[in-house]
């Protein structure tokens, strides 16, 4: 090690900033997360600087002298001035002060690392300016492995430490503290529940553990591929004790569950007998009632023609905590593979998600309600029935001529777009390209409807 990581303290103690512009005001940035007192030398502080110096957050001096640096616990020279930071930097060095020069790692005795600030935990990356960019990208990674409120979690078990040492037994000491950060209370942080997160410790303190709940979390899994899973779908995929999964989840996605979770399908497999509702419910609600944290992954997003009003009956009915997490539809992935907004400002100023398959039994949907002039009609599980649909659509007054995109596999390595009319859409699926699942966006766009109503009134 060239350098080595010490957290300074700076309670009490005073940082000596070196410049006026955009370079101190970024020191002065990361300065003021601490509680060191700041002085910034400079005889013109730009707009940002000269208004926390009117705040009174930072104290300005004009002229430097080596007596400014006396007893400074850190300096950073920012001038912008090669020439100027040198003098800087000179003077500092002659009163002992540790200093940072900024871009000149020659003159440096200390540097920057890249940090990640949960305050009061604090995780440092150097690479002693080797690679910055690796920095950057181990940086970005442990972000999402520490969640906003961790800080929070961390200030409260330095306040309750004392009263932990008066009623728990040393031997059960550690035990209490994994608890505490790996248990409910890190859960309830996550959530970004710190309120429940305290009683939770409190009442344990009080007493004792209370009895190990389950709990089912209802999660989208996006719509495959697996960089698109919110950060908290796969923080509950890694705490899980058992992972439900449907048809539709990509096997990547699993992949990233923690090593040790139970894995259970519960879809549909084409030939295969398929899982009825009632026993999906049964099966996730009995885990939980093992006491099991249980992710019950859908595909997409939950919400959207995922059942989840029955499975959240389920578990509100058997008393057990659940949540929702929510995941990216398979309209939005459609986007994104199309390159092209869902809705587009005077064109489209209205999204209909609907789906052509309802219960079996149940009337055909009112298409003519779902789509007027200015729509764009997202459906899913419509493939099976592109013929019909196009006809329905047609007989509701949508022009035959409107565009037609077919999205299947949206954002996987299987992806495959088709664009159509709607007249020819029936022709373009029975053509066998599009493989389920495929989404299908009809849009009716302001403009056309004008022409369609134009031509109507001229051939009148
Ligand atoms: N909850 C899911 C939808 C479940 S219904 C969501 O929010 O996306 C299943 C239908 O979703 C499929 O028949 C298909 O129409 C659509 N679908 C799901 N994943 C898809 C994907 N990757 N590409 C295109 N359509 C998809």
């Amino acid at each position: 090690m060239k350098t080595f990581p010490m957290f300074l303290q700076m309670e009490g103690r005073r940082v000596v900033i070196v410049g006026g512009g955009e370079q101190a005001a970024q020191k002065t940035r990361l300065m003021l997360k601490t509680e060191a007192a700041l002085t910034l030398v400079t005889p013109t502080p730009d707009p940002e600087l000269a208004e926390l110096i009117a705040r009174g957050r930072v104290q300005q001096v004009t002229e430097l002298s080596a007596g400014i640096f006396r007893d400074a616990a850190l300096v950073f020279i920012a001038t912008g001035c090669p020439a100027l930071d040198t003098a800087a930097h000179a003077l500092a060095k002659s009163v002992g002060a540790l200093v940072n020069v900024v871009d000149r790692p020659a003159l440096c005795d200390a540097t920057t690392p890249s940090i990640i600030d949960r305050d009061p935990v604090v995780v440092a990356i150097s690479t002693e300016g080797t690679a910055p960019v690796l920095a950057r990208q181990l940086r970005a990674r442990i972000e999402t492995m520490l969640e906003p409120g961790l800080g929070s979690l961390a200030a409260l078990a330095g306040r309750l430490r004392p009263e932990v040492a008066r009623r728990i037994p040393h031997s059960e000491r550690r035990f209490f503290w994994d608890w505490v950060f790996s248990g409910p209370p890190r859960q309830a942080i996550a959530r970004g529940a710190a309120r429940e997160a305290a009683a939770l410790i409190k009442e344990t303190l009080a007493h004792g553990p209370a009895p190990v709940q389950g709990s089912i979390a209802l999660v989208g899994a996006g719509p495959g591929a697996a960089d698109l899973l919110t950060l908290r779908a796969l923080r509950l995929m890694q705490e899980a004790d058992v992972i439900f999964y449907d048809r539709l989840v990509d096997p990547s996605v699993l992949e990233l569950a923690r090593r040790d979770a139970e894995r259970v399908f519960v879809g549909k497999e084409v030939g295969a007998c398929s899982w009825p509702q009632d026993r999906i419910n049964a099966v996730v609600v009995a885990a939980a009632r093992q006491g099991k944290r249980v992710v019950r992954l859908k595909s997409g997003d939950p919400g959207i023609f995922g059942r989840l009003t029955e499975e959240l009956e389920a578990a509100r009915a058997a008393g057990i905590a659940v949540e929702i997490v929510p995941g990216v539809t398979a309209a939005s992935a459609a986007s994104a593979s199309l390159g092209r907004a869902l809705t587009e400002r005077g064109e489209t100023d209205r999204l209909v998600l609907a789906t052509a398959t309802c219960r079996p039994g149940d009337p055909d949907p009112d298409w003519a309600a779902m789509i007027a002039p200015g729509t764009t009609l997202a459906i899913y599980m419509g493939a099976a029935r592109a013929g019909a649909l196009s006809a329905r659509l047609c007989a509701a007054g949508v022009p035959p001529s409107v565009e037609v995109e077919i999205v299947s596999h949206a954002s996987t390595a299987q992806e495959n777009v088709a664009r159509c009319t709607l007249r020819d859409l029936p022709r373009v699926m029975a053509q066998g390209q599009i493989a389920n699942p495929a989404i299908i966006l009809v849009r009716w766009p302001k403009s056309i409807a004008a022409r369609n109503s134009l031509s109507t009134r001229l051939s009148a």
